[in-house]
């Protein structure tokens, strides 16, 4: 089964919408099967987008993932990785799709609530910055009482 990292960034986490997004995640029959909440320090958060070193945005970027709280997960499912990306919608909420979890909640193109793996690759990376195998854990959705 497909495996993708979320993280609720600190705008989901001050504006308490941490229940509200993981919601829409077990609505659309996704697991969570890890789940965290941690400060990045400035160089974990550097770490974590150091593929956007170099653009104009990449400071402001760091310096708002940085020492406030988020809440890392991983998610899994069929095909998990794009349908949380179609979920979450585009980076800016401007061009976000209408249902889209940014086009709803998200405040700018930089506090847009959630970021998800964009790829694979991506997301062995991006689970393995956050969690070892032991804390990453299986279950089947049971319907019904
Ligand atoms: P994502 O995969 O949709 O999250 O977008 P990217 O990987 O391109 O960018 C990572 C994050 O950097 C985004 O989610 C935003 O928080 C921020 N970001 C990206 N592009 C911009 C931009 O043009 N301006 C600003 N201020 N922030 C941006
Ligand atoms: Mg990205």
């Amino acid at each position: 089964m497909e495996r993708t990292l979320v993280i609720l960034k600190p705008d989901c986490v001050w504006r308490g919408l941490i229940g509200e997004v993981i919601k829409r995640f077990e609505d659309e029959k996704f697991n969570v099967i890890a789940l965290r909440m941690l400060h990045l320090s400035a160089e974990e958060a550097g770490k974590f987008y150091a593929v956007h070193q170099g653009k104009e945005f990449y400071e402001r970027l760091t310096e708002y993932m940085f020492g406030s709280p988020i809440v890392s997960m991983v998610l899994e499912g069929e095909k998990v990785i794009l349908r949380i990306r179609e979920l979450i919608g585009a980076t800016d909420p401007k061009d976000a799709v209408s249902g889209t979890i940014r086009k709803k909640y998200a405040l700018s193109g930089l506090m847009n609530v959630v970021h998800a793996s964009d790829s694979l690759e991506a997301a062995r990376e991006e689970i393995a910055f956050f969690f070892d195998e032991d804390a990453i854990f299986h279950y089947q959705r049971r319907e019904g009482s």
